[in-house]
């Protein structure tokens, strides 16, 4: 799932990406309405985040144009509480969902999950690396149809490798995402669980690069 966030205030839109990537969403950051455009043109995003307050446009401006052309992508806006009562019309006629600042981000991200089941219907999204198959609705990993068995904490690692595929994923990045399952970790518990996860998944075409000093890599083996 690939979400747009437009958001100048860098604080918060580091701390919006942090916490959806940890979640397994992908997040892109525009921190002008222009610069939203333009990456709009050039690829495919699932969900927009939407402040108002942007330094070289009104967001609703943007909310306006980006219906009028016929984007159909869900929206959730963000604005200042101040600023709500004068715009919950325009708000009301562009965007799915509204925020008002400040938020709790565990909020933001019922609201994210619930508007993605509401225009996804459901969001049964399958990540496919080798002949693994993540499904990232149910958190389960198959592999030639049948539940890929791992440890809880393992599954929680693959789970994140498979979320941001193709991409290199941290140690610390890893801890993050057991962490938030309410583990504690051992040092190089990492390690040991990746060691475990290789070994799982190899007959299924599906192999961890380390990357020294970077993270892991979690590649398919079906390309070659
Ligand atoms: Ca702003």
């Amino acid at each position: 799932m690939n979400i747009l966030l437009i958001e100048d205030d860098e604080v918060l839109s580091d701390g919006l990406t942090h916490t959806l990537s940890n979640i397994g969403y992908s997040v892109t950051g525009a921190t002008t309405g222009a610069y939203a455009e333009h990456l709009l043109k050039a690829q495919g995003f699932d969900l927009i985040i939407l402040d108002l307050g942007l330094p070289d446009m009104d967001g609703l401006q943007l909310l306006r144009r980006l219906r009028g052309q016929k984007l159909s992508l869900p929206i959730l806006v963000l604005t200042a509480r101040d600023d709500m009562n004068n715009r919950i019309e325009g708000i009301s006629q562009g965007a799915d969902d509204y925020m008002t600042k400040p938020f709790e981000l565990r909020e933001l991200e019922a609201r994210l999950h619930a508007l993605v089941r509401r225009c996804y219907g459901g969001f049964s999204h399958i990540i496919e690396i080798g002949s693994l198959q993540l499904d990232t609705s149910s958190h389960q990993i198959m592999a030639k149809g049948e539940m890929l068995s791992l440890s809880a904490r393992e599954a929680a690692v693959l789970e994140v490798l498979m979320m941001q595929k193709g991409k290199v994923i941290s140690k610390d990045k890893i801890a993050q995402h057991l962490s938030l399952h309410g583990d504690a970790l051992a040092d190089n518990a990492i390690e040991v669980y990746i060691h475990r996860i290789r070994k799982r998944i190899e007959p299924f075409y599906a192999s961890i690069r380390t990357l020294r000093g970077l993270g892991y890599l979690l590649e398919s083996k079906l390309d070659e």
